[in-house]
């Protein structure tokens, strides 16, 4: 069956936006916000957001791209596009929202509106697991719960569903009334409420207060009283309510709860009745997410044995795309969380930032798109994969296979998924990214496992959307001409080179830095093609620095003098980048060498200067805030020297991270931002606005019994107080977990506990005590996360987070996920 379209004509009408039409029947099928994300430009409607950046920026991008209907804000585009339709509104988001209120409310639909501090999406896609059987559903793809994602995700809604699941996030006062129209949700679920994300409220009742209107209309509530009884609310939204609780009288009152293998036997009281489930999870999150589902399927009428058979089968939710190195120097991208052509959207974006390997390859199963008959969906497909420059298809199932004929590029099919594993031989992927998806039905997981690399049981995870937050953060920082170099020397902080590099390439960053110049040629062998400045570029290394069109660094008459001699072959101006000492002592030109630096550069045919610097030592410490200005004076003062010579200003920059925030008028022509991009700030008390980006993990080798007085490890160092028992973990000093975190200084999280390190650190290994708890081989063991965090790791062995994420060495993996 068709899905709903609109004429843009329509479109005009309903936002009573002021249109300037060439093309009145053009048929809208998508709303589109990034001009990276465009699926189907002939269809597509661009809305010009102000958000982090201004939208209008990219309507020339997604011209580009084919893309010719707009709603702005700024008319002067009309003049400049003559082929294209103009909706002008007043507000881009405000006209994105009541656009989608107006789609919503065409159809009569049962909804499920989900909020709270956690748990929304998995409780999300759980609903979705338990109850597909029975309804066509539609529901919010990934965490799409902002004022920006809830319109898009209710645009989705067709003539076929008759279910739709949506979740609504907040992060400040004044937020939910909106969500609330645009979904209008008949049943509301509240998950919980924790001291989570309170940025944007004075106090936890007020943040329920907002959260709880997304309800005001609804005709049931699924909550706990737990989370709400404290405030004594005199009133609480929606006609009918549904509690459930672990710790009082509820319609579902939980009463014990007992675990064995990887599973949870619940026991509770419903309605008097005593009835029981078992949920395949043992974490405590996943328990309270699973009770929430089993409230939901009780209250809406489903039997105590039909819930406890639909809870049995629940499954793991991942969200995420993982990037990780795969067989024969492939990069895989594993993304089996769901099938449907806007993820698919999503996860071919994600394969486009990877420029380290030429060619491109997807594995595709069939996809399960409500409201589109097939042949269209996967002519929209195949036109998706040609616009996103894929090189091979691999199609998997009987659907996607009958429509072979429609891919015009390398490909290959097959009816299931262990169909290709036979004929899976390995020399048959090399050198390329692959993007594996698949509906879940179709066990991608095997696939992936035949593509990726046994890993070692340590693993550094890095949450690349958590990294764009944080740029996003200190964009909105800074004025929109202020540039950005991100510093990505040293393995961009421990978190790896071309991954993040290519992200910042596709975040538009304008510079990157690295320290020498192996990092810079790695880069661009990679495919970056973003200006590099290289800090510490030696003299053997100019030939290749030239090759690979880097800019060095240049911080005294001497390398100076040897890099124009370098240049001798060169006919254009060469970048190069002018680094004074200010107060640092380190690198860099000092006042007495101004005059023969000015000798050499004054009329000087080879370079240009494409930027002057310096770096402060101390921008993050009040108690230096006077030697701070004292280099700003200085820098001022050499700039000026230097530009009356040149004739032409350079990109004058001195801000680090935590100069980006204390000092704002340090931001000049452009910023370095480090640490900050990688969720540290000194300048920030503790990190606020910012974003823990990696998690160490690694795993329990051994679990042993040791009685009181006796040693354990090197040097008999670590000795038991009591009989007690000791975890052996995958990691040691070589692995960059210093021996300063030896005999108890340090500690990791097992189970959601805290359990200290004993005896030295070795090698490739760590003991702890876990004397008292249910500790076993193979469980997890978290060295640092959100709330482990780096900072106080970095404290107890009197270092700082840049040490701690710098030496993690590179023989542990890092993992990469994006949603
Ligand atoms: C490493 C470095 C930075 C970044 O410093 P952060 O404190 O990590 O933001 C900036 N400038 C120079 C010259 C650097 O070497």
């Amino acid at each position: 069956m068709q899905s709903t379209t609109y004429t843009i004509a329509e479109i005009a009408k309903i936002l009573n936006a002021d249109a300037n039409l060439i093309n009145k029947d053009a048929i809208i099928q998508y709303l589109v916000i990034d001009s990276r994300s465009v699926l189907v430009p002939e269809s597509s409607l661009f809305f010009a957001l102000n958000a982090h950046r201004n939208g209008h920026d990219f309507i020339p991008d997604a011209y580009k791209q084919g893309v010719r209907n707009f709603v702005i804000t700024d008319i002067k585009f009309i003049e400049l596009y003559k082929d294209c339709n103009f909706l002008c509104v007043n507000d881009g988001l405000k006209a994105l929202q009541s656009l989608s209120t107006f789609h919503r409310h065409r159809f009569s639909l049962k909804t499920i509106g989900i909020t709270g501090s956690n748990g929304k999406t998995i409780v999300k896609e759980w609903l979705y697991q338990l109850l597909s059987s029975d309804f066509n559903i539609v529901r919010s793809p990934k965490s799409y719960n902002s004022q920006i994602g809830v319109p898009l995700s209710v645009w989705g809604i067709t003539a076929d569903n008759n279910l739709g699941i949506f979740e609504a996030g907040i992060s400040g006062l004044n937020e939910m009334g909106s969500l609330e129209k645009i979904i209008g949700p008949e049943i509301g679920i509240l998950t919980n409420i924790n001291e989570a994300h309170a940025e944007g409220f004075s106090s936890k009742e007020e943040k329920l207060k907002e959260k709880l209107k997304l309800f005001e209309n609804a005709e049931l509530l699924i909550y706990s009283p737990d989370y709400v009884d404290e405030f004594n609310l005199v009133h609480l939204p929606a006609k009918n309510k549904f509690t459930w609780s672990c710790m009082q009288k509820a319609d579902l009152q939980v009463i014990d709860e007992h675990f064995f293998e990887d599973k949870c036997a619940l026991k509770a009281i419903y309605h008097g009745i005593n009835i029981d489930c078992v949920l395949p999870f043992k974490d405590k999150a996943s328990i309270e997410n699973g009770i929430i589902c089993w409230a939901t399927l009780l209250s809406l009428g489903y039997t105590a044995e039909e819930s406890r058979n639909r809870l049995s089968r629940l499954s793991a939710v991942t969200m995420r795309l993982e990037l990780k190195n795969g067989i024969n120097q492939c990069s895989i991208i594993d993304d089996s969380y769901s099938a449907d052509i806007s993820s698919l959207g999503i996860a071919l974006d994600f394969l486009n930032q990877q420029n380290q390997h030429p060619k491109k390859t997807v594995i595709l199963s069939d996809l399960f798109e409500t409201g589109r008959a097939d042949e269209k969906l996967y002519t929209e497909i195949a036109d998706l994969l040609k616009q996103k420059k894929v090189h091979r298809l691999i199609g998997i199932g009987a659907h996607i296979s009958k429509f072979a004929y429609l891919f015009r590029l390398e490909k290959a099919f097959f009816v299931d998924t262990d169909a290709f594993i036979q004929s899976f031989s390995n020399g048959q992927f090399n050198h390329e990214t692959i993007l594996v998806k698949g509906a879940r039905r179709f066990e991608f997981g095997k696939i992936s496992k035949l593509l990726t690399q046994k890993i070692h049981d340590t693993v550094l995870e890095i949450d690349l959307n958590a990294m764009v937050a944080n740029l996003q953060f200190y964009r909105s920082k800074t004025e929109a001409r202020v540039k950005i170099m991100a510093m990505v020397k040293a393995f961009s902080y421990g978190s790896g080179s071309f991954e993040i590099a290519n992200l910042l390439q596709f975040h538009k960053i304008d510079y990157l830095a690295v320290a020498y110049a192996d990092e810079g040629i790695a880069l661009r062998k990679a495919g970056i093609t973003l200006p590099i400045m290289v800090m510490s570029p030696q003299e053997s290394a100019f030939e290749a620095i030239i090759t690979h069109k880097l800019e060095p660094e240049i911080y005294s008459t001497e390398i100076l003098k040897a890099f124009l001699n370098a240049l001798d072959d060169v006919t254009s101006l060469y970048p190069i980048h002018l680094k004074i000492d200010t107060g640092m002592h380190r690198l860099g030109f000092d006042d007495c060498d101004l005059n023969d630096l000015i000798n050499l550069i004054k009329n000087n045919q080879k370079i240009k200067i494409e930027s002057i610097f310096s770096h402060l030592v101390a921008s993050a410490e009040a108690e230096h805030d006077g030697f701070t200005q004292l280099q700003l004076n200085k820098f001022e003062h050499v700039v000026a020297k230097l530009i009356a010579v040149l004739g032409y200003k350079p990109i004058l920059h001195i801000a680090n991270t935590a100069a980006i925030t204390r000092w704002p008028n340090a931001q000049m022509d452009m910023v370095r931002l480090g640490i900050g991009l990688y969720g540290f700030d000194a300048g920030l008390p503790n990190n606020r606005n910012i974003q823990t980006t990696m998690v160490l993990k690694t795993t329990v080798t051994q679990v042993k019994i040791v009685k009181k007085g006796e040693t354990v490890g090197y040097s008999r160092r670590g000795v038991m107080a009591e009989d007690g028992k000791i975890a052996t973990v995958k990691i040691g000093y070589a692995d960059g977990y210093s021996r300063a975190f030896g005999n108890g200084v340090g500690a990791m999280v097992i189970n959601g506990i805290s359990v200290n390190t004993i005896g030295s650190i070795c090698m490739d290994m760590t003991m702890l005590d876990v004397t008292g708890l249910d500790v076993k081989a193979g469980d997890e063991a978290i060295v640092f996360n959100h709330d482990h965090n780096i900072a106080t790791l970095a404290k107890q062995i009197n270092t700082i987070p840049y040490e701690i994420l710098t030496n993690i060495s590179q023989r542990v993996k890092r993992v990469y996920f994006y949603d």
